[in-house]
């Protein structure tokens, strides 16, 4: 058996995604932006795949652009955003990704924005106080708070973000990188101006995504080029990344409530079974509460142990992939800033399993079997 548990990093193709996406990379080759018939084949797909979108998001095609992947719609909305906009201040939490965080950090190195990083309750959502107060002295600033964070899987709840941020004339970015395809987004109910999507976060291809901007916060381009995009991205696009991030969306939002419901099961029983098989465990963040974190994550905490320094290795022999707190920071010394930020126990080894539609229960007890061995 070999078992994948590293879903939040990235997810395996749905074989329907691909047989969507094999016509155009054999037949319907053409350029996009061609007048010809091969090209208005791509491009009427391109125009499809944007309204499939935009009607999951119930917003209009108009405002969905395509990116390489969720980094450059996070880039896009932060440096074109503030720019654009001529905002000086912005105000981000400490355990957003680095798509975020870095893009935030090169403008203040620049000398174009000051951060102020807001402050996290115990469980390491949003201190919604302190949040309230911060926004309402720093009005006109530029928010970006993740709707779930990526190692943990707290969701913090941005349709109240979008609210504090209306009221006090805030521009909101939220990184729903790996909320999109899992959870209903309604974007006429939701005040955000600027979300980002990945499609192989939802069994969609890699190095293609979206970011959606309200039509009424129009901004410059990050990348300069051709007309692509409506001028917003130059380049030609990448048509059949496109047609599978659409149609791994579609998949994913019309099977919703059935892969929850069997993803929500799994990650239940992995919790309860690892508490009876190693009662010294832990787990970060606001992991177990089903309310207020993602159905596919949970970072365990485990104990001290010879076997800590080597742990990834071992699960690797027995064959089960999973990760140290994030795949972006694994394989560096840093560690994780999210586990630094919510001051995690740094003599214990953290691991974030993370499930997909395609993980079975067995795969599951595999894991917590190997695990007990491993710390009797
Ligand atoms: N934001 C979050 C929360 C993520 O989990 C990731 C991927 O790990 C990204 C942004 C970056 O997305 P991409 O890999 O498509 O650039």
């Amino acid at each position: 058996m070999h078992v994948y548990l590293d879903n939040a990093a990235t997810t395996p193709l749905d074989k329907q995604v691909l047989e969507a996406m094999l016509p155009y990379m054999q037949n319907h080759f053409g350029n996009p932006s061609s007048i010809h018939t091969h090209g208005r084949e791509a491009r009427s797909a391109i125009e499809k795949s944007r309204k499939t979108i935009a009607s999951l998001l119930n917003t209009s095609p108009s405002e969905i652009f395509f990116t390489s992947g969720g980094t450059e719609a996070d880039n896009t909305a932060i440096i074109s955003g503030i720019r654009s906009l001529g905002i000086k201040h912005a105000i981000t939490s400490p355990i957003e990704h680095h798509a975020v965080l870095h893009a935030l950090e090169y403008l203040e190195k620049n000398g174009e924005i000051k951060i102020t990083y807001v402050q996290l309750d115990e469980k390491g959502h949003i201190a919604e106080e302190a949040f309230e107060e911060l926004v309402s002295k720093n009005p006109g600033s530029f928010v970006s708070i993740m709707h779930a964070n990526n190692e943990v899987g707290n969701i913090n709840n941005i349709e109240w973000i979008g609210n504090v941020c209306t009221e006090h004339q805030c521009i909101f970015h939220s990184d729903t990188v790996q909320t999109v395809g899992h959870f209903p987004i309604d974007l006429q109910k939701l005040k955000l101006h600027f979300i980002a999507g990945s499609a192989h976060k939802f069994h969609g291809p890699k190095g293609t995504g979206f970011l959606y901007m309200n039509h009424n916060s129009t901004v410059k381009p990050l990348l300069y080029g051709g007309a692509q995009e409506r001028n917003m991205r130059g380049g030609t696009e990448n048509v059949y990344g496109i047609v599978g991030l659409a149609k791994a969306m579609e998949l994913a939002y019309q099977n919703l409530e059935k892969d929850k419901n069997h993803i929500r099961a799994l990650k239940q029983s992995l919790i309860q079974k690892l508490k009876l098989a190693i009662p010294e465990i832990d787990f970060n963040g606001d992991c177990c509460n089903p309310e207020k974190s993602l159905y596919t994550v949970v970072n365990a905490a485990l104990p001290q142990h010879d076997i800590n320094e080597m742990l990834l290795f071992n699960l690797d022999i027995h064959k089960i992939s999973v990760s140290a707190g994030s795949a972006c920071a694994s394989g560096t010394d840093i560690g994780s800033h999210v586990l630094q930020s919510l001051k995690a126990d740094e003599n214990k080894a953290h691991v974030r399993f993370s499930f997909s539609k395609y993980n079975t229960m067995e795969e599951a007890d595999y894991v917590v079997e190997k695990l007990q061995r491993m710390y009797k």
